[in-house]
């Protein structure tokens, strides 16, 4: 059963049950103050006829009018139940009496009927013990017919009845319409739901115009996560895309030193031998290339565990001690150039000190390769508003303007250093990491008069 049937279902029956307790109350009251007003009547007119000096058992003096009027009878029996006299209005109907009723007014006390008619009617008879020197003599029964009432009841019942029906209907359509408008939206989200699930279609949106209730809030909501669920379907797409490209390009780049093996395999295999000195110089080539698949398959492994997200630590990393073990490192490797670190300002960054010492590392070891013997390399810091900026310059042949825009990218050589040992991954490493430690990495570069890296890192005491 759907929530706008059972929502009207509800409502309506709890309308019903209302009008029919109200109604039941109204009914009930309506009848016993109206009947008791009929017997207090009734009384009066007993007790007003009885009270008069005229009154006599065997004859009811018809002077006094009222009493005579169509609707009022009169009857006096005796103890025994016998009738002594009558109005003539009662026709050939004798007013019965009970035998509790009969047996009350002989011990002096009044009773009241309800008798059935031989045409269906009903009368009210109130009988009152009538005394002579202080003993019952006789009763008087005084009656009263109870048509009006009956059909007052009768018409007030089903004023009652059509009216709870009628109403109960139209509460019922109304909150139909009401329902299905109030539910609308989320039929419409439904939809919508649908769609997105049929068409992969993250751009549809719930149209809502109404005001910001429970339903409003939920189309909001609605909305909300799809902006949430396009944009996080866009990363994974990428991401996806990304990995695609970067196996196509790991197999390219894989292929050529494993060509280069293979070729020269065939070399030392061939028959006849081939001759000493070109076996040696045959062998040197596959170490080589034996060495370029392994620095290959080394990068490829960080790159792959930079992108999986490796949690990298947010600590308080202090410069000093880690830019002198780096230019240690990398004074041992560049003998013919002059390293400089000693300009280094002693501050900390918050980052990852060994994402930081990879980085730092990549940029001196490219720095170290594209810096020719008698060149400077020079590791300086400065603080730039709420980041470090870390800058490795060097006096190399620098960097193209139309090289500059791609070395970040993974597998980029630019054409005069295809030749080298690199596979075009350093750079793209390094970015992976200083923008995972909420970093940038920036280049600026004049062509043959050097190039300087610059990292910015969160500065520890701006936190
Ligand atoms: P590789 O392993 O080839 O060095 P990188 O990603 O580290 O790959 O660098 C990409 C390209 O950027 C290099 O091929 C080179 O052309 C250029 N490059 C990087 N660092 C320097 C530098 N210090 N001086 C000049 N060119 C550089």
């Amino acid at each position: 059963m759907s929530i706008r049937l059972r929502l009207t279902l509800l409502y309506s029956a709890i309308l019903a049950l209302t009008l029919i307790g109200l109604s039941a109350v109204l009914y009930l009251t309506v009848s016993r103050v109206t009947f008791g007003a009929l017997e207090d009547t009734l009384v009066d007119e007993t007790q007003r006829l009885v009270g008069s000096k005229q009154f006599r058992l065997d004859q009811i003096d018809y002077h006094t009018k009222r009493f005579a009027a169509p609707e009022t009878y009169i009857q006096t029996i005796n103890l025994d139940g016998n009738v002594i006299d009558r109005t003539t209005n009662l026709g050939d109907f004798v007013l019965p009496i009970s035998g509790d009723g009969l047996r009350a007014c002989q011990g002096g006390q009044p009773s009241t009927e309800v008798v059935s008619t031989q045409d269906g009617s009903r009368l009210l008879v109130y009988s009152k013990p009538v005394r002579d020197q202080g003993e019952v003599a006789g009763v008087v029964q005084v009656a009263r017919s109870l048509a009006d009432y009956d059909q007052s009841l009768a018409t007030l019942r089903s004023i009652l009845i059509t009216g709870t029906v009628v109403v109960t209907i139209t509460a019922f359509g109304v909150g139909w319409v009401l329902a299905g408008a109030a539910l609308r939206p989320i039929h419409r989200i439904i939809e919508t739901a649908h769609t997105i699930g049929a068409e992969r279609n993250f751009d549809r949106r719930v149209d809502y115009t109404g005001p910001p209730d429970e339903i409003g809030r939920l189309a909001r909501t609605f909305n909300a996560m799809l902006t949430e669920l396009r944009a996080a379907y866009r990363q994974a797409e990428q991401s996806l895309q990304a990995q695609h490209r970067l196996v196509a390009d790991a197999s390219h780049e894989l292929r050529t030193p494993l060509t280069t093996i293979r070729g020269n395999l065939g070399l030392l295999q061939h028959e006849p031998p081939i001759r000493d000195e070109d076996r040696d110089a045959v062998v040197a080539d596959m170490v080589g290339e034996t060495d370029r698949l392994i620095r290959l398959v080394n990068d490829l492994l960080l790159l792959a565990r930079s992108e999986a997200g490796r949690p990298l630590r947010s600590e308080r990393v202090p410069l000093k001690p880690l830019i002198e073990d780096v230019c240690r490192q990398a004074k041992l490797l560049g003998a013919e150039r002059t390293i400089e670190c000693d300009n280094v300002l002693d501050v900390a960054i918050v980052g990852d000190r060994d994402a930081l010492k990879q980085v730092l590392l990549i940029l001196l070891d490219n720095a170290l390769k594209y810096t020719p013997a008698g060149g400077t390399i020079t590791i300086g810091t400065a603080v730039a508003g709420a980041q470090i900026a870390i800058s490795v310059r060097d006096t190399g042949p620098g960097i193209s303007p139309e090289t500059l825009p791609h070395i970040f990218e993974r597998f980029y050589r630019s054409d005069t250093s295809r030749t080298g040992t690199g596979a075009g991954l350093g750079l793209a490493i390094a970015k992976e990491l200083v923008e995972a430690q909420r970093g940038e990495i920036a280049v600026d570069s004049d062509s043959g008069h050097g190039s300087v890296f610059t990292v910015k890192l969160p500065h520890a005491a701006a936190r």
